[in-house]
């Protein structure tokens, strides 16, 4: 799956509340992230069109190998 690659090899942005124009769908949990709801956007670096957005909880916990942040 895209979000196993390395991390040197995505991409993340921050997607502020006032930058969240639309819903997109969270492929960590499948719900919805709200338009105006503050999430993320992984971007792999060898094919941008296949960006995915996500809520922060479940980017964070997509897998348990590397805790904490950064
Ligand atoms: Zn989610």
């Amino acid at each position: 799956m895209d979000e196993d690659l390395a991390p040197e090899e995505l991409e993340i942005r921050t997607v502020q509340p006032y930058q969240a124009r639309k819903a997109y769908l969270c492929p960590g949990c499948n719900q919805d992230i709200a338009e105006g709801m503050g999430h993320l956007v992984v971007v792999p670096r060898a094919a941008p069109e296949l960006r995915r957005h996500w809520h922060h909880p479940c980017w964070s916990h997509r897998r348990r190998r590397r805790p904490g942040p950064g």
